[in-house]
C-alpha cells in the first residue's frame, strides 16, 4: 500500500514543530495578556470613575449640604435673635456669633476649596455664594441691635436678607452636583458594561485563536505521524512502500528522510545481495577460466560504476605474472605487466589487499607496485588466496572513492571467486597435462589425433584445404646410443620448440610419439605446406646435438585434405607414406603425397 504524506501540508507550513509550539504558546500568552490587560484597564476605569464620583460629586454634594445646613442655621438663629428679648434670645445671639457663624464660614470655605477645579458655570455659583456670605458677614458685623436683640440698623436688616440668595445658589449648586453625580453613575455603568463586553469579545477571540493554533498544529503534525508510522509498519513487515519523499524541513520530515534513507539502503543491500547471489550461482556453472573471468568482470562493472577490472595470474611455471583478461594497450597496467613476476604485484607478494588512493599518490610511498603503481586512478588489488596459496589477484581501478557497499561487493566477489577460479585453474592444468607432452610441451598423440579429426571436419565444412605434415627425426636412435638418453631428450625438446617457429595462431603442432611430430595447417594447400615443411627442416639443421658438431636432420611427409585423402585416417596414412618415401629417398628432405603416384619417383629403399 503506497503511503505518502499530504504534500500540501508542507507547502503551507515552513516552521519546525518546536517553532509551531512556540507560536501556539505565544498566541495563548498574548491572548491571556490582552484579556488580563483589558480587565485591569476596565477595573482602573471603573475605579477612576468611582473616585470621580466620590471626590467630584458626592464629596462636593456633602460640602454643599454642609454649607446649606450651616447657613440655614445662621439664618434661623439670625431671625430668632431678632424676634425675642429674653435671656434665651440673648443666648441664641451668642450661639450665632460663637458657633453658627464660624461653622458656616468653615463650610463656605470648604465649599470654595471643593469647587476650586470646577467648570466656570459652577464656579460662578460658588463665587456668588462666597460673595453673598462675605456680604452677610460684613453687614452682620456692622449691624446693631438693641438690648432686646432687635435690629437697630439698616445693615442688620440687609444682612438677614442676603442669605436667601446664597441658599438659592447653594440649592442650584446641589442640583447641579446631583445631576453630575447621576451622569457619573451612568458613565460608570456604561464603562463597566463596555469593559465587560470587550472582555468577553477579546476572551472569545483569544479562545478562537488558541483553538485555531491547536488545530493548525494538529493538522500539520498528526496526519504525517500517522502516515510515517504506517510506512514504518509496512516496511518492518517486509512490504513494499513508496518512499515518503518529504518536502518540508521540520523534525518530522527529518524523521521521514531518515526512514527513506534506511529503506533505500535496505533495498540497495537487497539488490546487491541478489546480484551477488546471481553471480555466485553463474560462477558455479562456468565452463572454463575465461568464462569465469568474464563473469567476474561483468559482475563488478554492473555493481560498481566506473571501475576497470583485471584478473592477474601466476603462470604455470610461477615465474611470470600475466593478465587473464583484456588490458588496454595504453594502460599503465599493460606496461607494468611487461616482464612482470608474481612478486611485482604487492597484493601477491604480501598476500593481502593493496590499496592506492589517487589523491594521495603525490605523497612518496615506501614501496610502489610495479603493476598498478603508475595507474592514474585509485586502485584496489585483492589477492586470490586458495588453500594458503595466492594464485593471483583481482585489480580494480576506480575513478571515484569506493563506497561501503562497493568495498563489500569486491570482497564478497573475491571470496566467492577464489575457490571457483582455483578449481577451474586446476582443471585446466589437468586437461593441459592430459593432452600435452611433458618433454616438449606440445600436444600429445591423443590430443593430436583428436585435433586432426576436428580440423578435417572443419575444413570439410568450410570447403577449404588442410595440410598435414609428419616429421620423423633421422637416425635418432644413434643420438641416444652415442650421447645418452638425456641428451636425446634435450634434442627432442629443441626439435619441438623449432617446430613451433613460423606457425600461425590457427596452426597446430603435436608429438605423435618417440621422435615423430605432426603439424596441422588449416587453409593451406600442398605448395604452402611444403614451404613450411622446408622451413621446419631448415630449423632442425640449426639444432646442435650437445657435445658434438653434428646437426639434427629430419624427414617430412606432406599430405593435403581433400587432395590426397577424404578423412583423417586416410590423410594420416598418405602423409606417413610420403614420410616413408622421404626416408627412402635418403632422409633430410620434404616429400609430398603427390609424389606417391609419380612414376618419376623411384621406389623408396627400406628404412635402415
Ligand atoms: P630413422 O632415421 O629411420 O627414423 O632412424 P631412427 O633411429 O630415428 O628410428 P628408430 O625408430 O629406429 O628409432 C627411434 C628412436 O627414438 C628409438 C628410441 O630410442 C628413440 N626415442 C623414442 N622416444 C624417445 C624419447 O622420449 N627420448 C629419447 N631420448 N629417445 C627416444
Ligand atoms: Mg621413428
Ligand atoms: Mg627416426
Amino acid at each position: 500500500m503506497p503511503v505518502v504524506a499530504d504534500p500540501s501540508i508542507d507547502a503551507r507550513v515552513g516552521l519546525t514543530i518546536r517553532r509551531r509550539f512556540a507560536v501556539l504558546l505565544g498566541v495563548i500568552v498574548i491572548a491571556l495578556a490582552a484579556v488580563v490587560g483589558l480587565a485591569m484597564h476596565g477595573l482602573t476605569q471603573v475605579t477612576d470613575r468611582a473616585h470621580v464620583l466620590y471626590s467630584d460629586n458626592l464629596a462636593t454634594l456633602a460640602a454643599d449640604a454642609e454649607a446649606t445646613r450651616t447657613i440655614s442655621r445662621v439664618e434661623q438663629l439670625d431671625a430668632a435673635v431678632g424676634g425675642r428679648t429674653d435671656a434665651e434670645q440673648r443666648a441664641r445671639a451668642q450661639e450665632l456669633d460663637a458657633d453658627a457663624l464660624p461653622a458656616a464660614s468653615t463650610a463656605v470655605n470648604s465649599l470654595i476649596q471643593r469647587h476650586a477645579d470646577d467648570d466656570p458655570e459652577e464656579l460662578a455659583h460658588v463665587t456668588l455664594v462666597s460673595r453673598g456670605w462675605r456680604e452677610f458677614l460684613r453687614l452682620h458685623a456692622v449691624g446693631t441691635r438693641d438690648a432686646t436683640g432687635q435690629s437697630t440698623s439698616t445693615e442688620a436688616l440687609a444682612a438677614s436678607r442676603t442669605l436667601d440668595p446664597v441658599l438659592a445658589e447653594l440649592a442650584q449648586l446641589a442640583a447641579r452636583e446631583q445631576r453630575d453625580a447621576t451622569e457619573a453613575v451612568g458613565a460608570l455603568d456604561a464603562g463597566y458594561r463596555h469593559s465587560l463586553s470587550t472582555l468577553l469579545e477579546l476572551g472569545g477571540l483569544a479562545v478562537l485563536l488558541a483553538l485555531g493554533a491547536v488545530l493548525w498544529l494538529t493538522r500539520t503534525v498528526v496526519p504525517r505521524v500517522g502516515a510515517y508510522s504506517r510506512y514504518a509498519r509496512i516496511v518492518a513487515a517486509g512490504g513494499a512502500a513508496e518512499a515518503i519523499d518529504p518536502r518540508g524541513n521540520d523534525e518530522l520530515d527529518d524523521l521521514a528522510k531518515a526512514l527513506d534513507n534506511l529503506v533505500g539502503e535496505q533495498r540497495r543491500r537487497a539488490d546487491a545481495d541478489a546480484r551477488q547471489a546471481e553471480f555466485a550461482s553463474m560462477l558455479q556453472t562456468s565452463q572454463d577460466e575465461s568464462e569465469a573471468h568474464q563473469l567476474l568482470l561483468r559482475h563488478l562493472s554492473r555493481s560498481i560504476d566506473g571501475v576497470t577490472t583485471t584478473v592477474l595470474y601466476r603462470n604455470n611455471s610461477d615465474d611470470r605474472l600475466q593478465a587473464m583478461t583484456a588490458v588496454a594497450e595504453e594502460s599503465p597496467v599493460a606496461a607494468g605487466l611487461v616482464g612482470a613476476q608474481p612478486r611485482s604485484c604487492l597484493a601477491l607478494r604480501f598476500g593481502r589487499r593493496h590499496e592506492r588512493d589517487a589523491d594521495e599518490s603525490q605523497r612518496a610511498s615506501l614501496l610502489d607496485c610495479n603493476v598498478c603503481g603508475k595507474v592514474p586512478s585509485s586502485t584496489r588489488c585483492e589477492p586470490l588466496p586458495v588453500g594458503g596459496e595466492v594464485i593471483g589477484s583481482i585489480l580494480v581501478e576506480h575513478e571515484r572513492p569506493l563506497g561501503e557497499s562497493a568495498v563489500a561487493c569486491i570482497s564478497d566477489t573475491v571470496g566467492q571467486s577464489a575457490p571457483v577460479l582455483a578449481n577451474l585453474r586446476n582443471l585446466a592444468l589437468a586437461e593441459f597435462r592430459a593432452n600435452s607432452d611433458s618433454l616438449t610441451g606440445l600436444a600429445n598423440k591423443r590430443a593430436a589425433e583428436d585435433t586432426l579429426k576436428r580440423m578435417v571436419a572443419q575444413a570439410s565444412r568450410l570447403v577449404q584445404p588442410m595440410a598435414l605434415v609428419l616429421l620423423d627425426l633421422d637416425h635418432f636412435k644413434h643420438v641416444n646410443d652415442r650421447h645418452g638418453h638425456s641428451v636425446g631428450d634435450e634434442v627432442l625438446a629443441a626439435a619441438g620448440a623449432t617446430l613451433l617457429n613460423g606457425l600461425r595462431g590457427s596452426d597446430f603442432a603435436g608429438r605423435c610419439g618417440g621422435e615423430e611430430f605432426m603439424v596441422l595447417l588449416p587453409g593451406t594447400d600442398l605448395q604452402g605446406a611444403k614451404v613450411l615443411a622446408e622451413k621446419i627442416r631448415a630449423g632442425l639443421a640449426n639444432v646442435r646435438i650437445p657435445g658434438t658438431d653434428d646437426n639434427l636432420t629430419g624427414s617430412l611427409g606432406v599430405a593435403v585434405f581433400p587432395d590426397h585423402a577424404g578423412n583423417a585416417p586416410d590423410l594420416m596414412r598418405a602423409a606417413d607414406r610420403a614420410l616413408y618415401l622421404a626416408k627412402g629417398l635418403g632422409r633430410d628432405r620434404v616429400v609430398g603425397a603427390d609424389a606417391l603416384q609419380s612414376p618419376a619417383v623411384p621406389a623408396p629403399a627400406a628404412k635402415d
